[in-house]
């Protein structure tokens, strides 16, 4: 049988979140084109439509706000979109504009209909996002100067511009952020062909043999993230080149992310000790979010974020209003057996 909650802890090798290490490879595998950017097709259907029609006008591109988990091409996206319009990039993040003078420093900053990308958006403070309201809306900031009664404002005009914002939840964007953006659109988990042709594509890049069958185990098992995808095909590669020609392959793939703790549908140990929790600490729920984080010792915000979308895409855990309820698919996939009764939680499977 699985285990779950009583698993260690270790480092997770299918976090979304960028770490050091994917750092320099990232860069490496980011995709440079729309052409290049796999899946999504909707979303780039319109973009691709949205770039030529600004280009043709000489106008920037409306301000566009791109969310979803993390690892899921956001960034990518953005940078794609400024090297088709053929303009600069200003890569920052929502907590790293503390004060509001460091916006107002990037914002003039800026060329004409340069692209500023804002990744977790939904962390900037309220004065820092008051300053944005105007820049967005008519390309001006206003500045106080002084204090007290002798204060006064001056407007200053700003270059047109492009701001893409980024956030995995869209929910906490205050309202008035979000009617800034005239382009609002969400990035879907990829499915198993996509991340096959993009774990294909970077073995190619990095040099990494790898049959098709070894591609497709790997992809299988990266909960529909390329980041994720990226990072197994990595690991997996350590293992070909220490067990067998260096050569990634179904077999080599299936050790080397059994030796992972990746099991055959992308499940970690925190996916599992999470929905053990439930199961078995709950009798399948319902039960809170923060209940079952602080049982099993991690971050509510983690669950939320990393574990939440996939489970719930694989049907093995609902959101009901008196909280998470572990599937009849979660307890098979677990080696567990369902409840007899129809209790509620199983209905939603
Ligand atoms: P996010 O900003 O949503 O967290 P990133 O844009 O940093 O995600 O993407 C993480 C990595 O995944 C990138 O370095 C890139 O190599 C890969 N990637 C993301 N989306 C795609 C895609 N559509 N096609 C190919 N590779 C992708």
């Amino acid at each position: 049988m699985i285990q779950t909650e009583d698993m260690e802890f270790a480092p997770r090798v299918i976090s979304p979140e960028n770490t050091q290490e994917d750092g320099d490879i990232e860069v490496t595998l980011r995709p440079q084109s729309l052409h290049e950017y796999i899946g999504q097709d909707k979303v780039k259907e319109k973009i691709a439509v949205y770039i030529q029609a600004a280009k043709r006008r000489g106008e920037p591109l409306d301000h566009v706000l791109l969310y979803g988990p993390p690892g899921l091409g956001k960034t990518t996206l953005s940078a794609i979109i400024a090297h088709e319009l053929g303009v600069n990039l200003r890569i920052t993040t929502g907590p790293a504009i503390e004060k509001t003078g460091d916006l107002v420093s990037l914002l003039t900053s800026l060329s004409d209909n340069d692209v500023l990308f804002i990744d977790e958006i939904h962390r900037l403070s309220k004065q820092v996002e008051e300053i944005l309201y105007p820049a967005l809306e008519d390309r001006v900031i206003d500045i106080i100067i002084g204090k007290g009664p002798s204060a006064r404002s001056i407007r200053m005009d700003l270059k047109p511009f492009t701001l893409i914002g980024a956030t995995t939840r869209a929910g906490q964007l205050s309202a008035p952020l979000r009617d800034r953006f005239g382009v609002i659109e969400r990035l879907e988990l990829y499915n198993k062909e996509q991340l096959t042709d993009i774990v294909r594509r970077s073995a190619m890049i990095l040099n990494i043999p790898c049959t098709t069958d070894g591609a497709s185990e790997v992809a299988g098992r990266a909960r529909g993230t390329p980041r994720i995808a990226n990072r197994l095909l990595k690991r997996v590669r350590d293992f070909a080149d220490v067990m067998g020609n260096g050569e990634i392959t179904k077999e080599i793939a299936e050790i080397a992310l059994g030796r992972l703790e990746i099991d055959a549908l992308g499940l970690d140990s925190l996916d599992r000790r999470m929905l053990g929790m439930i199961i078995k600490g709950y009798g399948g729920g319902p039960v809170g979010l923060e209940t079952i984080a602080s049982a099993i010792g991690e971050e509510a915000v983690t669950l939320e974020d990393v574990c939440e979308p996939f489970l719930m895409q694989l049907g093995f855990l609902g959101r009901t209003p008196r909280g998470r309820v572990a599937t009849r698919l979660a307890y098979e996939h677990l080696g567990l057996v369902p409840p007899e009764d129809n209790s509620g939680q199983l209905k939603i499977t």
